[in-house]
């Protein structure tokens, strides 16, 4: 008997020692070997990080915010590749370094506003509000050329000088002719945008194939294209046409949603085909279908308008597949 207890007290000191060792061991190589990932980038190896979490946060933010005011976003054509390798310590991680060189391939896009008198662009702004001051301003004095001044959005790789908005007016007014009875409707200005960028291969109107064909849901102007690699920009397609125009469903399908949007869509549509795609027609002034409708390709299902946050009449088009926005211009205009 004792000697079974002498033999279970050196197994249970044998097997304390083996864990103790064991912790030791583990240890040990934590301390001398950590997890780092090697960056790849554009296909050339630029350095090692520690956190590759935290370092494609800080692109990200990059990419969405930019560095300086204005900044819409940046394209970068490639995202660096992470890998794991078990290093020595010592090996120094540059995360700086990495992002500085990220942030070197990357283009930047400025957003702002352009005033235009006769589609010349005159002078130029930050933000919308203050191109809707300048309007109005110029409205309130009833200025002669005030259904000639319209606001451009700007998606462009330079940023432009901007105007303060009390100089702007004052260029731009002109007096109007005391003789002429003029009624000035509601709204003189509408966002006639353009937009250059990220277009590529979207230009050459290549179809993607998804399954179904879709027509063009109204005729009207592009103000603003689909924008943003990133896909935090601009997830439609915005037809300018007067209010009311008729807006048809792109393809036949079921309305899976009409009615208001309280988050910037205003009246809204959306109709799903099946094949996981499906439209959205938003700011509409009014809704002319309901929810689980059926509808056939190019019924009409609402009118254009200028609800939601909208910045004149239009007509706000998403294509989404699997509920991923795509740029519209793939299948139509
Ligand atoms: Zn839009």
């Amino acid at each position: 008997m004792r000697k079974i207890l002498i033999h279970l007290r050196t197994s249970v000191k044998f097997l304390f020692l083996i864990v103790l060792s064991a912790i030791m061991i583990v240890s040990l190589v934590a301390f001398a070997y950590k997890p780092i990932y090697s960056v790849t980038f554009n296909g050339e190896l630029i350095g090692y990080c520690e956190d590759k979490v935290e370092m494609q946060k800080k692109i990200n933010e990059f990419i969405e915010n930019g560095e300086s005011e204005n900044v819409a976003f940046v394209q970068i054509d490639e995202l660096p590749e992470y890998e794991l390798c078990l290093l020595k310590k010592g090996i120094v991680t540059n995360d700086e370094e990495i992002l500085a060189k990220v942030k070197e391939t990357g283009t930047e896009y400025y957003h702002y506003y352009a005033i235009t008198v006769d589609n010349k662009e005159k002078y130029y702004v930050s933000s919308f509000s203050e191109a809707e001051d300048v309007v109005k301003k110029l409205k309130d004095k009833k200025s002669d050329n005030i259904d000639k001044i319209r606001v451009v959005e700007k998606y462009e790789k330079k940023l432009a000088t901007f105007t303060d908005t009390d100089k702007i007016v004052k260029k731009l007014y002109v007096k109007p002719e005391v003789k002429q009875t003029v009624t000035y409707a509601s709204t003189h200005y509408q966002a006639t945008g353009t937009m250059s960028i990220s277009r590529g291969a979207n230009n050459t109107k290549k179809k993607v194939d998804i399954g179904i064909s879709l027509i063009n849901p109204l005729s009207g102007v592009i103000s603003s294209e689909f924008g943003g690699r990133w896909g935090t920009i601009h997830k439609g397609l915005d037809i300018a046409a007067p209010a009311g125009t008729k807006i048809k469903a792109a393809a036949a399908g079921t309305v899976k949603f009409s009615g208001w949007n309280s988050g910037g869509y205003g009246n809204l549509v959306i109709i799903s085909h099946g094949n996981g795609v499906e439209t959205y027609y938003a700011h509409c002034s009014a809704v002319d279908v309901k929810a689980g409708q059926k509808v056939s390709q190019g019924q009409v299902v609402s009118r254009v308008g200028n609800t939601g946050d909208s910045y004149g009449n239009h007509c706000h088009f998403e294509v989404r597949v699997n509920g991923v926005a795509q740029n519209p211009r793939n299948y139509v205009y």
